[in-house]
């Protein structure tokens, strides 16, 4: 049984690797650090950004929470059940609680099968209702996500990009899912249809109870959605904090230069403040703190010692940073 104080989903010292090999006989091996070492909890009803470069492990996360990618350790607790325990069986039964919704709406349909069935799918993978119900259920779910009537015989070629993702939408909330992960579900959308789709999550988000972890490289986005939002950068997250905090008082010089980075009128042309360099290869990630090769505030401390996620304030929701400096950080982004 679940309990409905404790957060929807607790992870803790999450870790996915992926084995890379090479050699004439593929006899080397080494790891890419996808996820190192990642805790975090949503609660319920809840919608978290998730935010960093691209490379930086933040689909990899999303995936292995619904275990798409097996972990290599860690745990994932979800409505008082250990996900990694689970069997494989259990596992497909238990996907009924936790979705999807991914990037390209167009590659992850299936062309050959009308919206009907593509909608229909999980209802039968889980035997939901009989034909006469789960007909009627498609039937309501077109209905919700603002998809044309006539949409159930027709095929996602004949829909735009924000209709697909609708499509995609409607797949995922089928079952009545308590937690859904957005990987990047609106980047590949026009502007103005990315508002749409966003207001759609939200309007869900109210109407089904739903929890969301939403995975975009946007802020701006993020920022609309979310209630917490974690920054994530080389396979760990380094702060996370209400929405409001993050975009107002980031400690972690990261996150201060992504929230820098977000395009805005400007008066001049003075170009905002970037980030140097490139994110560091997964498969060595730097010691001591992962960012200290970019840092321009880094320490010969920074080069040795990983700094940990460490607690700064509760007031107004809990705000976390891993940065040895995180209080001499405010006003001093070079
Ligand atoms: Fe920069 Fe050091 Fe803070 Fe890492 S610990 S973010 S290198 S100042």
């Amino acid at each position: 049984m679940s309990d409905r104080t404790e957060p929807l989903l607790q992870v803790r010292k999450l870790r996915k690797y992926f084995v890379q090999r090479s050699g004439v006989f593929r006899q080397h091996k080494r790891y890419v650090h996808a996820v190192d070492d990642v805790s975090f909890d949503i609660p319920r009803g809840e919608t978290l950004g998730l935010v960093g470069e691209s490379g930086c492990g933040k689909s990899t996360l999303g995936r292995t929470l619904l275990r798409l990618y097996q972990p290599d350790a860690g745990s994932i607790h979800f409505q008082g059940q250990e996900l990694t325990a689970l069997s494989g069986g259990e596992m497909r039964r238990m996907r009924r609680h936790l979705q999807m919704v991914f990037q390209d709406p167009y590659d992850s349909l299936n062309p050959r099968h009308s919206v009907g069935n593509i909608i229909e799918e999980p209802l039968l993978v889980h035997g939901m209702g009989d034909r006469r119900e789960r007909q009627a259920r498609v039937r309501a779910l077109i209905d919700q996500v603002g998809l044309p009537a006539d949409s159930v015989d027709r095929y996602p070629h004949e829909f735009s990009g924000g209709q697909r993702q609708r499509i995609g939408i409607a797949r995922a909330i089928a079952c009545n899912p308590a937690f859904i992960v957005c990987d990047e579900a609106v980047s590949a959308l026009d502007v103005s249809i990315q508002a749409q789709i966003v207001n759609l999550l939200l309007d869900l988000r109210q109407s089904m109870e739903l929890t969301l972890l939403f995975i975009s490289h946007d802020l701006s986005v993020v920022r609309h959605l979310s209630d917490r939002v974690a920054v994530m950068y080389l396979g760990q997250i380094v702060e996370i904090a209400p929405a409001a905090t993050i975009y107002e008082n980031a400690r972690h010089p990261y996150t201060r230069y992504l929230i820098a980075a977000i395009p805005q009128p400007r008066v001049d042309s003075t170009p905002p403040p970037a980030v140097g360099g490139d994110i560091p290869s997964p498969l060595a990630p730097p010691s001591g703190c992962r960012f200290h090769t970019r840092c321009p505030m880094a320490t010969e401390r920074c080069a040795h010692e990983a700094p940990l996620l460490e607690l700064i304030t509760t007031d107004g929701g809990e705000h976390r940073a891993a940065c040895h400096y995180w209080r001499e950080t405010p006003g001093r982004l070079p």
